[in-house]
């Protein structure tokens, strides 16, 4: 990958960046601003070297210009951080072209507009000054790339610069199109993420121990089948668990299954490598009736209908611990269990617990996933943590090693 370090003269010019700021926005004000501190050094760095920042996010999957997803909380949150103003264009430009740019179809002559009323604004702007475009995802062009989105586009800037590692795996007008017109270059939190991820893949001290857990089996299955080969032990956790239970015959009641996956569960959930939890925690989903269950060698009847697995036991805890405690390289995504309730919390915030605690100094720990990090949080030891990934799909397909069109579009 090209380092944006690696830029000579950045004063004066202009510097399209790709970050991903999609972040959850309440009541006009932004929820949780981790993302936007992820990209903060690439941020400064450029503002240092007197560039004009130019940033490009999405927010939320909007279809035509949604309100509620405008940049402006975002722009005001980062201001904060930055201690300036970030400029940023009025919503009523758009508002002047909506009937154009709605996601309905129409002619792409409405971000066109607005293109060349932004071309305009940064032709003012000073050297260090920055502006944020409006939510990307506004203009439906941006998605596929069609109508020579990404070239007119690419005309805002000189340069261009891809910062967000969670929309590195899109394959879309802001990220990759834009890198096929202007010089491209990683930001700085692309350049730590890939970084700290491929010496996860290339070069693991040993033991490395990889949890997995969560619900989307199609996103853990192709992970499960990369990091085997280099890990030591793989701890099971969430839905992939109630998969494999299931299809040996345990009765699981309404536990989250994906049947699609039953070939898949028996073959890694058979493998010596491969740990699986050795008692569950099952109940109702309303958290009121709950109790442990040990599983035995026989399949059996683990829970009835009304009722499912929603954590992993005590035992499992105790015997996971065992192995994260000796860990070199950690890596974990997905939640233990149904986390968002009580009582089955108790699973993955233990796991959040074990892994931090064995993070920063013993092991090298990489975390990544929403609700991953979402569990750290409420244990608060997410500083604890070698490497927090911002981008829970881009991380599972680099883990899962396909490389990222971002990334590919950055490098020489
Ligand atoms: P991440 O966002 O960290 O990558 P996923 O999106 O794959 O993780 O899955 C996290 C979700 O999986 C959580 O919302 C959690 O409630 C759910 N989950 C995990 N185990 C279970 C279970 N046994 N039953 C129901 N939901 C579960
Ligand atoms: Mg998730």
């Amino acid at each position: 990958m090209k380092s944006i370090k690696q830029i000579r003269n950045l004063a004066g010019k202009r510097i399209l960046v790709r970050v991903d700021f999609n972040v959850p926005i309440k009541k006009g004000k932004v929820a949780e601003d981790s993302r936007l501190l992820a990209s903060l050094p690439t941020i400064k760095y450029l503002v240092e070297k007197k560039a004009k920042v130019i940033l490009v996010t999405h927010i939320g999957r909007p279809e035509g210009i949604d309100v509620s997803l405008k940049v402006e909380p975002i722009a005001r949150r980062l201001g904060e951080f930055v201690k300036r103003d970030i400029k940023i264009l009025d919503i009523k430009i758009l508002r002047r072209y909506y009937k154009d740019i709605s996601a309905k179809g129409g002619p792409a002559s409405g971000w066109e507009k607005y293109f060349e009323y932004a071309s305009k604004e940064i032709g003012k702007m000073k050297n260090g000054q920055i502006l944020m475009l409006e939510n990307i995802r506004f203009f439906a062009d941006e998605n596929k790339d069609v109508n020579g989105f990404s070239r007119k586009l690419a005309i805002l800037g000189d340069i261009f610069v891809l910062d967000g590692f969670a929309v590195a795996h899109r394959d879309s007008g802001s990220v990759t199109g834009v890198a096929k017109h202007l010089p491209s270059y990683a930001g700085l939190l692309l350049e730590k993420e890939i970084v700290g991820l491929s010496k996860v893949l290339q070069q693991p001290k040993n033991p490395f121990i990889v949890v997995l857990g969560g619900a989307k089996m199609e996103t853990k299955i192709p992970v499960i089948k990369n990091l085997l080969p280099k890990c030591d032990y793989l701890l099971a956790g969430g839905g992939i668990v109630n998969t494999y239970l299931k299809v040996l015959g345990y009765g699981v009641g309404d536990s989250l299954v994906d049947m699609d996956f039953k070939k898949e569960s028996l073959i890694y959930g058979k493998k010596k490598k491969v740990i699986m939890p050795v008692d569950v925690v099952v109940g109702t989903i309303d958290g009121k009736k709950y109790r442990v269950v040990e599983l035995q060698k026989k399949s059996h009847q683990i829970c009835k209908k009304g009722e499912a697995i929603l954590d992993c036991g005590p035992k499992t805890i105790q015997l996971y611990a065992k192995y994260i405690k000796q860990a070199q390289t950690l890596v974990w995504n997905g939640a233990m269990g149904y986390f968002e309730q009580k009582p089955y919390d108790v699973g993955t915030l233990s796991i959040a617990r074990l892994v931090a605690s064995r993070s920063k100094g013993k092991a090298y720990g990489v975390i990544g996933g929403g609700e991953t990090l979402q569990s750290m949080e409420m244990v608060k030891m997410t500083e604890y943590v070698d490497l927090v990934s911002t981008g829970g799909g881009a991380m599972l397909e680099f883990l899962s090693g396909n490389m990222l069109p971002g990334v590919t579009a950055v490098s020489a």
